[in-house]
């Protein structure tokens, strides 16, 4: 009863026979996206490839070196999805993707221990669980977990590791007294047959379809990542098992390297090293916007004491804002000048602001806007836009010029 799988959970290679293989069109995450994919459905004798169960993943692997994409579960049957056909009554052999399932192997006897100890120490019964590509989770009904009760969780968690406990999958009459006793957020509408319980020797026992490790020290570490509010009245308790703790310790630890580089100090001050920054940051950001405010008002006077001033304004500049612009436009006066003034990339895009007399700004304005292939709109007397082609400034200079003979200046 049950699937190979499920009775040899550490075997990665079945030799069985195809019962059927019909055509199919499923819905598969290719590349990120969801898409659909034409292909076929195999029922086999048997299996060594885990459907999806329990809040376990399907298995990935290959049947005669074809890869399987997905494995669903209907009734008592598994369902192959290939994207070739295999002829009925010939003989396959499957292989597992091993990595990936003694990974979910890991997660998955992981949390039945989390689950048990969290019960029986503190009374919280676990609602649901996601076991996640980097790191799982387990729906806690409690609304709150604290940093001690964290930290003993994991110490309780981690000693029943090491006391190499097996843990053992048997089957179970439907309605027998012993399920009366079991651990179970219930069955399968579509159950069929016996009923599977998986048991941690002297811990606990849960009704389970996933495939487990066989020991206890298989799981070799748990760690607990944290608590988060989950749902009304709920915790998510985040966690790693197995190899997961490896890797991700790796990862932290590649990370810490660059930080101790980037920041020039090692992993205890990176906080207070990044506070630092930041505040020296912020104090140089307000500096260089009262700085650039001052060189607006500047820019403005100086063309305006020129007795010789070019009737057209034209300024660039790259670290400029719009504040910049609309100071250098309103301390020049729309009366004085036709202005084009932006800031950005040079070559790229960046914002623009014509000012001048109202009439020449309504007229030129948009035709600057379509010359910088950009959009704005006309307010207050200026035409301010957002311009993609800055590189085109040199003809919008040269648009606005035509219009300067009409400018009747103060001097
Ligand atoms: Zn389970």
């Amino acid at each position: 009863m049950g699937f190979y799988c499920q009775r040899h959970s550490y075997e990665t290679e079945l030799t069985t026979k195809v019962v059927s293989c019909t055509q199919a069109q499923v819905k598969l995450e290719v590349n990120g996206r969801k898409q659909n994919v034409k292909g076929f459905e195999l029922i086999l004798e048997d299996t060594v490839l885990f459907p999806e169960g329990g809040g376990q993943p399907d298995d990935r692997g290959t049947i005669n070196n074809v890869e399987v994409l997905r494995i669903t579960r209907k009734g008592a049957d598994a369902i192959h999805f290939v994207t070739s056909s295999l002829e009925p009554g010939s003989e396959v052999t499957q292989k597992v993707d091993w990595k990936r399932r003694f990974d979910h192997m890991q997660q998955h006897s992981g949390q039945h221990l989390v689950t048990a100890i969290a019960d029986d120490k503190y009374g919280w019964k676990t609602t649901s669980w996601d076991l996640g590509r980097e790191k799982s989770f387990i729906e806690l009904d409690t609304p709150k977990i604290s940093q001690e009760q964290l930290e003993e969780l994991e110490k309780d968690t981690n000693d029943a590791i090491r006391k190499c406990i097996p843990m053992t999958p048997r089957l179970v009459e439907l309605g027998s007294k012993e399920l009366q006793e079991v651990r179970t957020r219930g069955l399968p509408d579509d159950h069929v047959g016996l009923v599977r319980i998986v048991e941690i020797e002297g811990i606990e026992a849960n009704l389970c379809c996933g495939t487990h490790v066989s020991n206890l020290s298989h799981l070799q570490a748990i760690k607990l990542l944290g608590a988060e509010k989950g749902k009304k009245g709920k915790t998510n308790l985040y966690f790693l098992a197995g190899n997961r703790v490896l890797s991700y310790l790796g990862k932290c630890y590649n990370n810490e390297k660059a930080l101790n580089l980037s920041l020039k100090c090692g992993p205890d001050e990176h906080v207070q090293q990044v506070d630092k920054i930041q505040k020296s940051l912020k104090t140089a950001n307000k500096t260089s916007l009262t700085v650039l405010r001052e060189l607006a008002v500047l820019e403005a006077r100086h063309y305006k004491l020129n007795p010789n001033r070019d009737p057209l304004l034209s300024i660039h500049r790259k670290e400029g804002d719009s504040e910049y612009m609309i100071i250098v436009a309103n301390e020049v006066g729309p009366e004085n000048a036709l202005m084009l003034l932006s800031t950005g990339e040079e070559n790229g895009a960046g914002l623009f602001l014509v000012a001048g007399p109202t009439d020449i700004v309504e007229e030129a304005g948009p035709r600057v806007a379509s010359l910088l292939e950009g959009k704005g709109a006309c307010k207050n007397g200026r035409y301010q836009g957002k311009a993609t082609k800055l590189s085109k400034r040199s003809e919008a200079e040269k648009l606005l010029r035509d219009f300067t003979h009409k400018l009747n200046l103060n001097s």
